[in-house]
């Protein structure tokens, strides 16, 4: 990530490709200027913790996984099981006590990782580098009177619809 941020001259000359939609994509938002709004960040919902970064100037791309062996219930099960009982508001004062506790010494160990233990980093060639955002026109739905972008209309016998109002 050093290395590309270096090399970003205007924001959107970045792009990120996010494979989930989790907290952390908030943090590359802050820290890569990313964003839906600019159009340089993009959700595949694939639930893996890959992040895909591409500067569209040199068309350089590194693609950042997390590692296998970085995985919090192994690392910790008792802060797992506390977390679902926390996460589900069953969790006693005590309970969630500890796994505030144990929240900070996973956060601890994280921190003094390094990033090869934390992270495969590879560059990696793309094929097509993602267009700059495009403005896409808005058309009302025929079934709930939405607006809905062009670009997501369903035709449903001969009728525009949006996505919800849509059969499947
Ligand atoms: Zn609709």
């Amino acid at each position: 990530m050093r290395e590309f941020s270096s090399k970003r001259s205007v924001d959107e000359a970045l792009i990120a490709i996010v494979e989930n939609d989790s907290c952390s994509v908030d943090a590359i938002q802050v820290v890569t200027g990313c964003t839906f709004g600019k159009g340089n960040l993009i959700f595949k919902d694939y639930g893996k913790h890959v992040y895909t970064f591409i500067n569209r100037e040199t068309r350089d791309a590194l693609r950042i996984s997390l590692n296998s062996s970085v995985n919090l219930e192994h690392m910790d099960p008792t802060w797992s099981r506390l977390r679902r009982k926390v996460t589900s508001g069953s969790a006693t004062s005590v309970e969630q006590q500890d796994f505030r506790k144990r929240a900070d010494i996973i956060a601890e160990k994280l921190m003094n990782m390094s990033e090869e233990d934390l992270f495969t980093v590879t560059h990696i060639d793309i094929a097509d580098v993602p267009k700059k955002a495009q403005i896409f026109r808005s058309v009302t739905c025929q079934k709930c009177g939405e607006l809905v972008s062009e670009h997501r209309v369903r035709l449903e016998n001969g009728e525009k619809v949006c996505i919800p109002c849509s059969a499947g």
